[in-house]
Protein backbone atom coordinates (compact mmCIF):
# COMPACT_ATOMS: atom_id res chain seq x y z
CA UNK A 1 0.00 0.00 0.00
CA UNK A 2 1.18 3.44 -0.94
CA UNK A 3 -0.01 7.26 -0.31
CA UNK A 4 -0.25 7.05 -3.61
CA UNK A 5 -3.53 5.58 -4.08
CA UNK A 6 -5.69 7.14 -1.40
CA UNK A 7 -7.02 10.20 -3.35
CA UNK A 8 -4.57 13.19 -1.86
CA UNK A 9 -2.89 15.54 -3.85
CA UNK A 10 0.20 16.10 -5.31
CA UNK A 11 1.25 19.26 -2.62
CA UNK A 12 0.68 16.72 -0.12
CA UNK A 13 2.52 13.53 -1.24
CA UNK A 14 5.29 15.91 -1.34
CA UNK A 15 5.07 16.94 1.95
CA UNK A 16 4.39 13.30 2.90
CA UNK A 17 7.52 12.09 1.15
CA UNK A 18 9.91 14.85 3.04
CA UNK A 19 8.58 13.92 6.98
CA UNK A 20 10.48 9.87 5.55
CA UNK A 21 6.68 8.41 5.49
CA UNK A 22 7.24 5.38 3.23
CA UNK A 23 3.74 3.64 3.66
CA UNK A 24 0.16 4.47 5.46
CA UNK A 25 -0.35 3.06 8.83
CA UNK A 26 -3.24 0.87 8.82
CA UNK A 27 -5.76 3.55 10.42
CA UNK A 28 -4.37 6.50 7.73
CA UNK A 29 -5.22 3.64 4.95
CA UNK A 30 -8.93 3.49 5.96
CA UNK A 31 -9.52 6.90 7.34
CA UNK A 32 -7.76 9.05 4.40
CA UNK A 33 -9.98 8.00 1.84
CA UNK A 34 -13.79 8.00 3.88
CA UNK A 35 -12.67 11.43 4.97
CA UNK A 36 -12.07 13.00 1.26
CA UNK A 37 -15.98 11.48 0.65
CA UNK A 38 -17.29 13.75 3.40
CA UNK A 39 -18.07 10.70 5.76
CA UNK A 40 -18.49 10.95 9.34
CA UNK A 41 -16.19 8.82 11.13
CA UNK A 42 -16.06 6.83 14.51
CA UNK A 43 -12.45 5.95 14.93
CA UNK A 44 -10.95 3.46 17.61
CA UNK A 45 -7.60 4.51 17.69
CA UNK A 46 -5.03 5.28 20.31
CA UNK A 47 -1.70 7.58 19.96
CA UNK A 48 1.08 5.75 18.23
CA UNK A 49 -1.16 4.74 15.41
CA UNK A 50 -0.48 7.68 13.19
CA UNK A 51 -4.30 8.94 13.58
CA UNK A 52 -3.21 12.59 13.52
CA UNK A 53 -1.94 12.24 9.80
CA UNK A 54 -5.15 9.97 9.33
CA UNK A 55 -7.37 13.18 9.63
CA UNK A 56 -4.77 15.99 8.91
CA UNK A 57 -4.13 14.64 5.46
CA UNK A 58 -7.90 14.09 4.05
CA UNK A 59 -8.96 17.19 5.99
CA UNK A 60 -6.14 19.20 3.90
CA UNK A 61 -6.84 17.41 0.55
CA UNK A 62 -10.81 18.58 1.03
CA UNK A 63 -9.67 22.30 1.91
CA UNK A 64 -7.74 22.63 -0.91
CA UNK A 65 -10.37 21.26 -3.20
CA UNK A 66 -12.31 24.57 -2.69
CA UNK A 67 -11.63 28.39 -2.03
CA UNK A 68 -15.14 29.78 -0.45
CA UNK A 69 -15.11 33.13 0.36
CA UNK A 70 -14.51 33.23 4.51
CA UNK A 71 -15.22 36.25 6.43
CA UNK A 72 -13.20 37.25 9.30
CA UNK A 73 -13.38 35.15 12.47
CA UNK A 74 -15.51 32.35 10.64
CA UNK A 75 -13.30 28.97 10.28
CA UNK A 76 -14.00 25.48 7.72
CA UNK A 77 -11.78 23.48 10.38
CA UNK A 78 -11.94 22.42 14.16
CA UNK A 79 -10.35 20.53 15.80
CA UNK A 80 -10.92 19.91 19.45
CA UNK A 81 -8.33 17.97 22.09
CA UNK A 82 -7.67 17.77 25.53
CA UNK A 83 -4.75 18.82 26.47
CA UNK A 84 -2.63 22.05 25.20
CA UNK A 85 0.40 19.85 24.24
CA UNK A 86 -1.55 17.50 21.63
CA UNK A 87 -3.50 20.91 20.38
CA UNK A 88 0.09 21.91 20.10
CA UNK A 89 1.00 19.05 18.23
CA UNK A 90 -1.98 18.27 15.64
CA UNK A 91 -1.33 21.86 14.40
CA UNK A 92 2.35 21.15 13.56
CA UNK A 93 1.21 18.20 12.04
CA UNK A 94 -0.93 20.64 10.02
CA UNK A 95 1.56 22.99 9.54
CA UNK A 96 3.93 19.93 8.43
CA UNK A 97 1.62 18.24 5.81
CA UNK A 98 0.10 21.41 4.42
CA UNK A 99 3.44 22.88 3.97
CA UNK A 100 3.09 22.91 0.00
CA UNK A 101 -0.89 24.57 0.37
CA UNK A 102 -1.88 28.20 1.27
CA UNK A 103 -4.11 27.20 4.10
CA UNK A 104 -3.73 28.99 7.39
CA UNK A 105 -4.03 26.93 10.79
CA UNK A 106 -3.91 28.50 14.95
CA UNK A 107 -4.15 27.09 18.03
CA UNK A 108 -6.00 27.77 20.82
CA UNK A 109 -5.75 27.02 24.41
CA UNK A 110 -5.81 28.52 27.93
CA UNK A 111 -2.60 29.16 29.94
CA UNK A 112 -1.75 31.84 27.40
CA UNK A 113 -2.72 35.12 25.92
CA UNK A 114 -6.20 36.00 24.49
CA UNK A 115 -5.39 38.44 22.61
CA UNK A 116 -3.33 37.13 20.02
CA UNK A 117 -5.69 34.41 19.72
CA UNK A 118 -8.29 36.58 19.24
CA UNK A 119 -6.70 38.47 16.35
CA UNK A 120 -5.35 35.82 14.66
CA UNK A 121 -9.31 34.71 14.18
CA UNK A 122 -10.30 38.24 13.12
CA UNK A 123 -7.68 38.29 10.74
CA UNK A 124 -9.03 35.26 9.25
CA UNK A 125 -7.90 31.50 9.35
CA UNK A 126 -8.61 28.14 8.10
CA UNK A 127 -8.27 25.87 10.85
CA UNK A 128 -8.38 26.06 14.59
CA UNK A 129 -6.79 23.32 16.81
CA UNK A 130 -8.36 24.18 20.38
CA UNK A 131 -8.78 23.21 23.88
CA UNK A 132 -12.90 23.46 24.92
CA UNK A 133 -12.38 25.95 28.00
CA UNK A 134 -10.34 28.42 26.12
CA UNK A 135 -12.65 28.26 23.07
CA UNK A 136 -15.68 28.23 24.76
CA UNK A 137 -14.45 31.63 26.15
CA UNK A 138 -13.47 33.13 23.20
CA UNK A 139 -16.95 31.83 21.42
CA UNK A 140 -18.62 34.05 24.13
CA UNK A 141 -16.90 36.91 23.83
CA UNK A 142 -18.10 36.39 19.77
CA UNK A 143 -14.48 36.08 19.22
CA UNK A 144 -14.91 32.92 16.72
CA UNK A 145 -17.68 32.31 13.92
CA UNK A 146 -19.12 28.78 13.43
CA UNK A 147 -21.48 29.47 10.73
CA UNK A 148 -19.03 28.06 8.12
CA UNK A 149 -17.58 25.38 9.95
CA UNK A 150 -16.90 22.31 7.31
CA UNK A 151 -15.30 19.60 9.69
CA UNK A 152 -15.05 19.10 13.60
CA UNK A 153 -12.96 17.09 14.93
CA UNK A 154 -12.90 15.80 18.36
CA UNK A 155 -9.66 14.06 19.19
CA UNK A 156 -8.99 11.57 22.01
CA UNK A 157 -12.64 12.27 22.93
CA UNK A 158 -12.27 9.73 26.07
CA UNK A 159 -9.52 11.79 26.84
CA UNK A 160 -12.14 14.79 26.84
CA UNK A 161 -14.82 13.16 28.84
CA UNK A 162 -12.51 12.38 31.62
CA UNK A 163 -11.32 15.61 32.29
CA UNK A 164 -14.77 17.04 32.56
CA UNK A 165 -14.66 19.13 28.99
CA UNK A 166 -18.39 17.43 27.97
CA UNK A 167 -20.44 20.40 28.80
CA UNK A 168 -18.21 22.82 27.06
CA UNK A 169 -17.94 20.46 23.95
CA UNK A 170 -21.92 20.39 24.21
CA UNK A 171 -22.31 24.38 24.39
CA UNK A 172 -20.00 25.05 21.34
CA UNK A 173 -21.77 22.17 19.46
CA UNK A 174 -25.29 24.10 19.04
CA UNK A 175 -23.19 27.02 18.08
CA UNK A 176 -22.17 25.12 15.03
CA UNK A 177 -24.17 24.31 11.66
CA UNK A 178 -25.93 20.88 11.90
CA UNK A 179 -24.73 20.23 8.15
CA UNK A 180 -21.11 19.34 8.75
CA UNK A 181 -18.58 16.39 8.98
CA UNK A 182 -17.35 14.57 12.36
CA UNK A 183 -14.67 12.88 12.81
CA UNK A 184 -14.33 11.26 16.13
CA UNK A 185 -11.63 9.85 17.72
CA UNK A 186 -11.46 7.82 20.62
CA UNK A 187 -8.56 5.24 22.50
CA UNK A 188 -11.68 3.46 24.40
CA UNK A 189 -15.69 3.37 23.88
CA UNK A 190 -17.51 4.10 27.33
CA UNK A 191 -20.99 4.75 27.39
CA UNK A 192 -20.71 8.18 27.58
CA UNK A 193 -18.93 8.20 24.18
CA UNK A 194 -21.39 5.94 22.53
CA UNK A 195 -24.07 8.35 23.54
CA UNK A 196 -21.65 11.43 22.69
CA UNK A 197 -20.64 9.25 18.93
CA UNK A 198 -24.84 8.68 18.56
CA UNK A 199 -25.85 12.37 19.22
CA UNK A 200 -23.38 14.16 17.17
CA UNK A 201 -22.66 11.57 14.01
CA UNK A 202 -24.65 11.15 11.05
CA UNK A 203 -24.05 7.23 9.74
CA UNK A 204 -20.62 6.84 10.93
CA UNK A 205 -18.01 4.70 9.11
CA UNK A 206 -16.41 2.91 12.01
CA UNK A 207 -12.45 2.74 12.27
CA UNK A 208 -10.72 -0.05 14.34
CA UNK A 209 -6.90 -0.41 14.10
CA UNK A 210 -5.15 -3.10 16.77
CA UNK A 211 -7.77 -4.91 18.87
CA UNK A 212 -8.73 -2.90 21.91
CA UNK A 213 -7.41 -3.93 25.11
CA UNK A 214 -4.01 -4.93 23.79
CA UNK A 215 -0.70 -3.47 23.58
CA UNK A 216 1.54 -3.05 21.07
CA UNK A 217 3.64 -5.95 20.13
CA UNK A 218 6.91 -4.54 19.71
CA UNK A 219 6.90 -2.84 22.92
CA UNK A 220 8.96 -5.05 26.05
CA UNK A 221 8.06 -4.56 29.15
CA UNK A 222 8.88 -5.92 32.54
CA UNK A 223 8.14 -5.32 36.02
CA UNK A 224 10.70 -4.81 39.12
CA UNK A 225 9.27 -5.86 42.62
CA UNK A 226 10.67 -3.66 44.89
CA UNK A 227 9.33 -1.95 48.02
CA UNK A 228 8.26 1.52 47.79
CA UNK A 229 10.62 3.08 49.96
CA UNK A 230 13.47 1.90 47.89
CA UNK A 231 11.90 3.09 44.17
CA UNK A 232 13.60 5.88 44.27
CA UNK A 233 17.38 4.61 44.95
CA UNK A 234 16.29 1.47 41.98
CA UNK A 235 15.33 4.25 39.43
CA UNK A 236 18.43 5.91 39.95
CA UNK A 237 20.54 2.79 39.38
CA UNK A 238 18.89 1.88 36.60
CA UNK A 239 19.07 4.94 34.89
CA UNK A 240 22.58 5.41 35.64
CA UNK A 241 23.84 2.21 34.88
CA UNK A 242 21.59 1.09 31.84
CA UNK A 243 22.80 4.58 30.96
CA UNK A 244 19.18 5.60 29.52
CA UNK A 245 19.55 9.09 27.22
CA UNK A 246 15.83 9.99 27.65
CA UNK A 247 13.54 8.02 29.50
CA UNK A 248 9.44 9.29 30.74
CA UNK A 249 8.41 8.63 34.20
CA UNK A 250 4.85 8.32 35.32
CA UNK A 251 4.06 9.26 38.71
CA UNK A 252 0.87 9.28 39.90
CA UNK A 253 0.07 12.61 41.71
CA UNK A 254 1.81 16.20 40.41
CA UNK A 255 3.12 16.34 44.28
CA UNK A 256 4.72 13.10 43.74
CA UNK A 257 6.18 14.45 40.21
CA UNK A 258 7.93 17.27 41.67
CA UNK A 259 8.99 15.22 44.65
CA UNK A 260 10.59 12.77 42.28
CA UNK A 261 12.23 15.51 39.92
CA UNK A 262 13.48 17.13 42.53
CA UNK A 263 15.36 14.24 44.01
CA UNK A 264 16.70 12.77 40.12
CA UNK A 265 18.12 16.49 40.14
CA UNK A 266 19.82 16.09 43.31
CA UNK A 267 21.33 12.64 42.63
CA UNK A 268 23.28 14.03 39.16
CA UNK A 269 20.19 13.57 36.81
CA UNK A 270 18.98 16.14 34.61
CA UNK A 271 14.78 16.35 35.13
CA UNK A 272 11.77 18.11 34.64
CA UNK A 273 8.30 17.45 35.55
CA UNK A 274 5.15 18.27 33.53
CA UNK A 275 1.54 18.57 34.73
CA UNK A 276 -1.22 20.23 34.85
CA UNK A 277 0.06 22.68 38.11
CA UNK A 278 3.04 24.30 35.59
CA UNK A 279 2.60 27.01 33.38
CA UNK A 280 1.89 26.66 29.89
CA UNK A 281 5.93 28.14 29.33
CA UNK A 282 7.38 25.69 31.77
CA UNK A 283 5.76 22.79 30.23
CA UNK A 284 6.65 23.44 26.77
CA UNK A 285 10.02 24.68 28.24
CA UNK A 286 10.27 20.77 29.65
CA UNK A 287 9.19 18.98 26.56
CA UNK A 288 11.43 20.81 24.55
CA UNK A 289 14.83 20.11 27.17
CA UNK A 290 13.67 16.38 27.06
CA UNK A 291 13.35 16.58 22.93
CA UNK A 292 16.48 18.09 22.31
CA UNK A 293 18.13 15.57 25.44
CA UNK A 294 19.10 18.60 27.46
CA UNK A 295 17.30 16.64 30.51
CA UNK A 296 17.57 13.04 31.13
CA UNK A 297 14.65 12.26 31.98
CA UNK A 298 10.95 13.70 31.95
CA UNK A 299 8.87 13.13 35.14
CA UNK A 300 4.56 13.17 33.85
CA UNK A 301 1.34 12.52 35.30
CA UNK A 302 -1.52 10.82 32.84
CA UNK A 303 -3.48 13.78 32.09
CA UNK A 304 -0.33 15.49 31.02
CA UNK A 305 1.56 13.17 29.66
CA UNK A 306 -1.63 12.42 27.21
CA UNK A 307 -0.65 12.98 23.19
CA UNK A 308 2.87 14.14 23.93
CA UNK A 309 4.39 12.73 20.13
CA UNK A 310 8.06 11.79 21.01
CA UNK A 311 9.68 9.91 18.05
CA UNK A 312 11.53 7.00 19.06
CA UNK A 313 11.48 7.47 22.77
CA UNK A 314 13.08 4.13 24.10
CA UNK A 315 11.84 3.98 28.19
CA UNK A 316 8.95 4.40 29.97
CA UNK A 317 8.79 4.15 33.29
CA UNK A 318 6.00 3.43 35.48
CA UNK A 319 7.72 4.57 38.70
CA UNK A 320 3.76 4.28 40.32
CA UNK A 321 1.42 1.93 38.56
CA UNK A 322 -1.75 3.80 37.15
CA UNK A 323 -4.76 3.07 38.97
CA UNK A 324 -7.11 2.28 35.51
CA UNK A 325 -5.54 -0.15 33.24
CA UNK A 326 -6.37 1.72 30.31
CA UNK A 327 -3.85 4.55 31.66
CA UNK A 328 -1.17 1.57 31.66
CA UNK A 329 -1.81 1.03 27.57
CA UNK A 330 -1.73 4.75 27.17
CA UNK A 331 1.69 5.17 29.18
CA UNK A 332 3.97 2.53 27.41
CA UNK A 333 2.03 3.89 24.11
CA UNK A 334 4.32 6.62 24.41
CA UNK A 335 7.36 4.07 23.64
CA UNK A 336 7.95 1.88 20.39
CA UNK A 337 6.10 4.56 18.55
CA UNK A 338 5.35 3.72 14.70
CA UNK A 339 7.20 0.50 14.19
CA UNK A 340 9.91 1.23 16.84
CA UNK A 341 10.63 -0.89 19.38
CA UNK A 342 10.41 0.43 23.18
CA UNK A 343 10.85 -0.38 26.98
CA UNK A 344 8.56 -0.54 29.40
CA UNK A 345 9.44 -1.01 33.00
CA UNK A 346 7.11 -0.67 35.96
CA UNK A 347 8.67 -0.14 39.97
CA UNK A 348 5.86 -2.51 41.25
CA UNK A 349 5.61 -2.61 45.43
CA UNK A 350 3.13 -4.62 47.42
CA UNK A 351 0.51 -2.26 47.82
CA UNK A 352 0.24 -2.26 43.78
CA UNK A 353 0.04 -6.55 43.50
CA UNK A 354 -3.75 -5.94 42.72
CA UNK A 355 -3.35 -2.79 40.28
CA UNK A 356 -0.74 -5.31 38.59
CA UNK A 357 -3.87 -7.99 38.28
CA UNK A 358 -5.84 -5.60 36.82
CA UNK A 359 -3.54 -4.61 34.16
CA UNK A 360 -2.81 -8.23 33.08
CA UNK A 361 -5.84 -8.83 33.15
CA UNK A 362 -7.25 -6.00 30.91
CA UNK A 363 -4.34 -6.30 28.33
CA UNK A 364 -4.49 -10.11 28.09
CA UNK A 365 -0.81 -10.74 28.73
CA UNK A 366 1.28 -11.47 32.00
CA UNK A 367 3.82 -9.21 32.38
CA UNK A 368 7.69 -10.56 32.87
CA UNK A 369 8.99 -10.07 36.55
CA UNK A 370 12.64 -9.62 37.16
CA UNK A 371 13.89 -9.18 40.59
CA UNK A 372 17.06 -6.62 40.56
CA UNK A 373 19.46 -7.61 43.26
CA UNK A 374 19.51 -5.78 46.32
CA UNK A 375 16.09 -4.80 46.00
CA UNK A 376 13.92 -7.66 47.06
CA UNK A 377 10.98 -6.50 48.65
CA UNK A 378 11.09 -6.97 52.56
CA UNK A 379 8.68 -9.69 53.58
CA UNK A 380 7.44 -8.52 56.92
CA UNK A 381 5.72 -5.31 54.64
CA UNK A 382 2.12 -6.00 54.05
CA UNK A 383 0.37 -4.70 52.04
CA UNK A 384 -2.06 -1.46 52.41
CA UNK A 385 -5.36 -2.17 51.26
CA UNK A 386 -6.81 -0.56 47.41
CA UNK A 387 -9.60 1.41 47.55
CA UNK A 388 -11.17 0.13 45.12
CA UNK A 389 -14.73 2.09 45.62
CA UNK A 390 -12.91 5.77 45.49
CA UNK A 391 -11.37 4.78 42.28
CA UNK A 392 -14.33 3.72 40.35
CA UNK A 393 -16.06 6.84 41.75
CA UNK A 394 -13.43 9.13 40.61
CA UNK A 395 -13.08 7.08 37.23
CA UNK A 396 -16.78 7.92 36.31
CA UNK A 397 -16.90 11.13 37.40
CA UNK A 398 -13.41 11.78 36.00
CA UNK A 399 -12.82 13.59 38.77
CA UNK A 400 -9.82 14.97 40.15
CA UNK A 401 -8.19 13.84 43.30
CA UNK A 402 -8.19 14.26 46.53
CA UNK A 403 -4.95 15.43 47.99
CA UNK A 404 -2.94 12.92 49.66
CA UNK A 405 -5.50 9.93 48.18
CA UNK A 406 -2.76 8.01 47.28
CA UNK A 407 -5.16 5.87 45.13
CA UNK A 408 -7.07 8.77 43.61
CA UNK A 409 -6.68 9.89 39.95
CA UNK A 410 -4.93 12.64 39.44
CA UNK A 411 -6.19 15.63 36.84
CA UNK A 412 -3.13 16.77 35.77
P1 LIG B 1 0.02 9.68 16.12
O1 LIG B 1 -0.67 8.36 16.39
O2 LIG B 1 -0.74 10.52 15.19
O3 LIG B 1 0.34 10.36 17.42
O4 LIG B 1 1.41 9.36 15.38
C1 LIG B 1 2.40 8.59 15.98
C2 LIG B 1 3.77 8.75 15.33
O5 LIG B 1 3.80 8.06 14.09
C3 LIG B 1 4.17 10.18 15.03
O6 LIG B 1 5.50 10.34 15.49
C4 LIG B 1 4.12 10.29 13.52
O7 LIG B 1 5.11 11.18 13.05
C5 LIG B 1 4.41 8.87 13.08
N1 LIG B 1 3.76 8.48 11.82
C6 LIG B 1 2.55 8.86 11.38
N2 LIG B 1 2.27 8.30 10.18
C7 LIG B 1 3.32 7.54 9.83
C8 LIG B 1 3.62 6.69 8.71
N3 LIG B 1 2.77 6.52 7.72
N4 LIG B 1 4.83 6.08 8.71
C9 LIG B 1 5.69 6.24 9.74
N5 LIG B 1 5.47 7.01 10.83
C10 LIG B 1 4.29 7.65 10.88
Amino acid sequence: MSFTTLGLNEALLKAIKETGYTAPTPIQAKAIPTVIESKDVLAAAQTGTGKTAGFTLPILQRLSQTQPHMKPKQIRVLVLTPTRELAAQVEESIKTYGKYLPHSSTVIFGGVGINPQLAALRKGVEIVVATPGRLLDIAGQKGIDFSALETLVLDEADRMLDMGFIHDIKKLMKMMPKQKQTLLFSATFSKEIKQLASSLLHNPVLIEVARENTTATQISQVVHPVDKSRKRALLTQLIKEKQWSQVLVFTRTKHGANRLTKQLSEAGIGAAAIHGDKSQGARTKALAAFKSNTIQVLVATDIAARGIDIDQLPHVVNYELPNVPEDYVHRIGRTGRAGQSGEAVSLVCIDEHKLLADIERFTKSKIEKVQIEGYTPDPSIKAEPIQKKQQNRNRSRGASPRNGNRNSRSRA
